[in-house]
């Protein structure tokens, strides 16, 4: 036993440490939500930043105040002004799982190394399923993320609707499979048809109406179309909601279509499947329960921190379709569901607890931290575009259908030749973000619809209020006044 191992290991120093970051935690999450803290952000370039973190690390530096340093130079997602990613602020008590998760470092690849996670994730899943609709043939895991939860459940989907063995035969000649998913879907999806080794053309991409989602009515005769040049959608992918702009696809008629046509109904919830458990907004999944497989991010709507990710099948089965641990393997178990070995289902051999957090939610606050968390946020969306319409100088891409809302600066006195207006737009709107992300006011992204350019925010704050929205107006209003005059 060295002396250096000795002290790394000792739980005294640990408990001191660790009180005193509790108490560094707590203090910025109180300067956030009260906003003494001004900034969202301090930015920084990545050379400079890198620069500055090199040095640290060869500096006399206190624990509490790398600590300090540490939580100074992180985006701070509690802060009201943050509206940016869909990344939540996290529930505290979600990190505290996480302290759990982090000291203890219980993987969950197999029972026997994570008994408690095992269980959690188990209790969690059968929770959710039943809340979003499923009946009891429902199950499915928690994995690292809503893009390797599309890519596994993509998996699973291509061996149930092959019709011989995917997995062990790899592609047969003459077959080839596509997917078809809204030209909106979230880029995971478009990477789990390349990861799958069907090229591009295993996307058939579905255009979306002036609201962003898919025409139900559309879906018949690009299916007819994409069999006439040899593609054989196996797949239908819906969005719950789409990353940009936050619109729900019909996901009732598509349930309806791919029952129609026997294709795998894949929903793509990451973001806002969870609308499913709350009075409010249910509407807006309708049919959810159709689907054969559904992703769940956690750390989206649900306020818990990264990363969570549910999978759920409707037929609990198919979840071991993915790597060909098929009915045969659980005929080996006495036909007992092995659930407790989460890695005969997931990518991860090794895993975080997930489990906790979501089970410490649940414990502590019940399902209705849910809905409220989720229903403050999408209230805020309808908020805000309410304020954006009253104004004569903002136009709204699309009216929000979740706490995502795409808008634009439009002055009437848009210089230039009004040909080239749209650009113009583009170029003010896109120099409008980079101003307001340097001076870390407010954190809010861009995204393009078409060959237009968006301001685009996520309202993933339920602190934010009303006045911290007209403020973000008048922030924009400042920048764009300097670059007109
Ligand atoms: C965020 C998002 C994803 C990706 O999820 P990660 O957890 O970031 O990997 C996939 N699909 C949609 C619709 C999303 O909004």
């Amino acid at each position: 036993m060295t002396p250096l191992l000795e002290q790394a290991y000792d739980p005294e120093i640990f408990r001191k440490q660790a009180h005193q970051l509790i108490d560094q935690i707590t203090d910025h999450l109180t300067r956030c939500f009260s906003k003494t803290e001004p900034q969202v952000l301090q930015w920084r370039n990545p050379a400079e930043l890198r620069d500055k973190w090199h040095k640290i690390l060869s500096v006399e530096i206190d624990q509490n105040q790398f600590w300090e340093e540490t939580i100074h130079d992180t985006i701070h997602l509690h802060h009201p002004r943050y509206m940016g990613h869909q990344v939540s602020p996290a529930l505290p008590i979600a990190g505290l799982g996480e302290l759990i998760n982090g000291t203890l470092n219980n993987g969950s690849a197999i029972y026997e190394m994570g008994p408690v996670s095992s269980s959690m994730e188990s209790v969690v899943i059968q929770w959710l399923a039943e809340a979003m609709g499923f009946n009891s043939d429902a199950s499915g895991f928690l994995t690292s993320g809503g893009s390797l939860g599309n890519f596994t459940a993509l998996l699973a989907a291509r061996q149930v609707q092959s019709g011989y063995n995917h997995w062990r035969e790899g592609l047969r000649e003459g077959f080839h499979p596509a997917i078809m998913v809204s030209e909106e879907a979230h880029y995971s999806i478009a990477r789990a048809v390349q990861m799958m080794g069907w090229g591009e053309q295993g996307l058939v991409k579905v255009p979306v109406n002036h609201n962003h989602q898919i025409d139900a009515q559309q879906l018949e005769p690009l299916l007819r179309k994409s069999l006439s040049e040899g593609k054989q959608v196996i797949i239908l992918v819906g969005n719950a909601c789409s990353t940009a702009t936050g619109s729900y696809d019909p996901l009732e008629p598509m349930a309806e279509f791919a029952t129609r046509h026997k294709l795998w109904f894949h929903v793509d919830g990451a973001h806002g499947a969870a609308a499913a458990i709350t009075p409010k907004y249910r509407h807006l999944t309708t049919g959810i329960h159709y689907a054969d497989s559904v992703v769940v991010d956690f750390h989206k709507m649900m306020g818990a921190s990264a990363l969570t990710t549910a999978v759920l099948f409707k037929d609990g089965a198919n979840s071991y379709a993915t790597f060909d641990q098929d009915a045969g393997y659980l005929l080996n178990h006495g036909g007992n569901d092995p659930w407790y070995d989460s890695a005969m289902r997931t990518v991860e051999c090794t895993k975080n607890m997930m489990g906790i957090k979501i089970f410490a939610i649940l414990k502590t606050y019940g399902p209705q931290f849910f809905i409220d968390y989720l229903t403050s946020c999408y209230d805020l969306g309808r908020t805000f575009a309410e304020i954006i319409k009253q104004t004569d100088d903002f136009d709204l891409a699309t009216e929000p259908m979740s706490n995502i809302v795409c808008f634009r600066y439009h002055p009437e006195n848009i210089p230039g030749d009004p040909q080239h207006e749209p650009d113009e737009l583009n170029r003010m709107n896109r120099k409008i973000r980079r101003q307001l992300l340097e001076s870390g006011k407010f954190y809010i992204v861009q995204t393009h619809i078409g060959e237009v350019s968006y301001l685009r925010t996520s309202l993933m704050n339920p602190f934010t209020t009303r006045e911290d929205l007209t403020s973000l107006l008048d922030e924009i209003r400042k920048y764009g006044k300097k670059y007109t005059s």
